[in-house]
């Protein structure tokens, strides 16, 4: 296992991929907690096979952030899942796209196995082959 402290300002996937490429990791799990604000996460709709974005500008609470790290098209690929509490402890959550970190700490579990995305026609989403 590895734990990080993720940095101020960067964006958590982007922080995700560049501890996993400094460390070589190509496959594995992590979680995080911590704080951020300017969210991006989404709902992947099912029937139009895509994703509704939504943004979320204010400070928050990761209340939890889990995902896997995988390889698509030979580079380190980084799928995050959140959770997040507003001011009032209402909680919001989605597939991860962007977020800025106020604080950010992290435990990575490295996988010996490399997996692989491919782009499933079925669902319309790179999943593993
Ligand atoms: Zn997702």
């Amino acid at each position: 296992m590895i734990i990080e402290r993720l940095d101020y300002g960067k964006d958590l996937t982007d922080e995700i991929k560049r501890i996993c490429e400094k460390r070589k990791i190509k496959t594995g799990c992590f979680f995080a907690v911590g704080a951020l604000k300017n969210l991006v996460y989404g709902f992947y709709d099912q029937r139009r096979k895509r994703y509704k974005k939504i943004k979320f500008s204010r400070p928050c609470e990761i209340s939890s952030c889990l995902g896997n790290i995988s390889l698509l098209d030979g580079e380190v690929f980084v799928h995050a899942h959140i959770n997040f509490a507003d001011e009032k402890g209402a909680v919001r959550g989605g597939h991860l796209f962007e977020s800025e970190i106020f604080a950010g700490e992290i435990a990575i579990f490295p996988h010996r196995k490399i997996l692989k995305r491919k782009f499933d026609k079925k669902t319309g989403l790179k999943l593993w082959r």
